[in-house]
């Protein structure tokens, strides 16, 4: 025999659509965020206050009026859906320590010595993951990446530190008459907690990657470890407004509780692609006029001419022939894309 459980709301009844994974399902009839997990009962749920729709939207529409790319485009831009979810994030107070063994180059007399360094780290920070696995969403991943930054710790207790940077609302504040009002749909959790543990893990393992391994170097090991003490579930306000110029949609996604940018997909203009083109070939006569000079026996003649000054006469050409090469490489390859994401 097969038993189907039909789940119910636990406040109103109504019958859920839920998939086994499903961890927290906002009831869509009263807006009861029904736990599978016993999650909610630990008084770790919470929710961020949203702007309005309306308010987005006049966002929106004043990034049109001073955004260069946008000019002569102005009338051709057609808002067509707008979109506000409740995106649930996991946000994990995380102490690590970890170390880190790297190649470094130090000077011995008049040679290069090549040695081994080794250096330990220990610090906590808190880290935030979407917690949804089933759908991988770019915007959700920009946002919490945002958030992350925008955190450091201020107080021992998380929520506390959550609160300097958030207004955060215990999730059962969310009355039915609430409810009703809210503009947003609830996004479902399927990102249990000891998963979320893992994944937060990782997080502070990435971060501390970018923090403590020197750029430029040869890394010969690196080794991570932590806990998370403290950990809560957020739904935090997401607006995507997406919008058709000559064709194509693209969108703009806010942080719908500051208002911010989270990411906008946004067409590249064909005057941007002209200005690209020419930094890039800006870059690549600077490379080859710079560099060029090396070779030059005349050159020679006015470095050894400037005693004093020639570190900075023998240096500024190599940068400059550097930086030519740099402005090539990056125009070169913006130039080759038809959409332009902006972070
Ligand atoms: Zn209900």
């Amino acid at each position: 025999m097969v038993i189907i459980e039909v789940l119910r709301c636990k406040r109103c009844g109504a019958p859920l659509e839920t998939t086994p994974e499903d961890i927290i399902v906002v009831c869509p009839y009263c807006g009861y965020p029904n736990s599978y997990d016993k999650i909610f009962t630990e008084k770790n749920v919470f929710f961020v206050e949203s702007l309005p729709k309306k308010e987005i939207l006049r966002l929106f529409w004043e990034r049109v009026r001073r955004d260069k790319d946008y000019l002569g485009l102005r009338g051709k831009i057609e808002v067509v859906k707008v979109e506000g979810f409740y995106v649930p994030m996991w946000f994990g107070k995380v102490r690590g320590h970890g170390y880190v063994r790297f190649v470094a180059y130090e000077k011995e007399g008049n040679e290069k010595k090549r040695v081994i360094r080794y250096r330990q780290f220990e610090e906590s920070n808190i880290v935030c993951v979407p917690a949804r696995r089933s759908v991988y969403d770019v915007t959700v991943e920009a946002l919490a990446k945002k958030l992350e930054r925008r955190i450091h710790i201020t107080f021992e207790e998380m929520e506390n530190t959550l609160r300097h940077v958030m207004d955060l609302r215990p999730i059962a504040e969310l009355t039915p008459d609430r409810w009703e009002d809210l503009e947003l749909d609830f996004l479902n959790t399927d990102f249990g907690k000891e998963q979320a543990r893992a994944a937060l893990l990782d997080r502070a393992s990435d971060r501390a990657k970018r923090t403590h391994v020197p750029k430029d170097t040869e890394v010969k090991s690196f080794g991570f470890d932590g806990e998370v003490e403290d950990i809560a579930l957020v739904f935090y306000p997401l607006w995507k407004v997406y919008y058709d110029i000559e064709g194509g949609t693209y969108f703009v996604a806010y942080d719908g509780h500051k208002g911010r940018e989270a990411l906008a997909l946004e067409p590249v203009r064909v005057w941007r692609k002209v200005a690209y083109a020419l930094t890039a070939l800006l870059g690549v006569s600077m490379a080859a006029l710079f560099s060029a000079l090396y070779g030059n026996a005349e050159y020679w003649d006015f470095v050894f001419q400037a005693e004093r000054g020639a570190i900075i006469v023998l240096l500024v050409p190599g940068i400059l022939a550097y930086t030519g090469f740099e402005l090539a490489r990056g125009y070169g390859r913006k130039m080759a894309r038809d959409v332009r994401v902006e972070k």
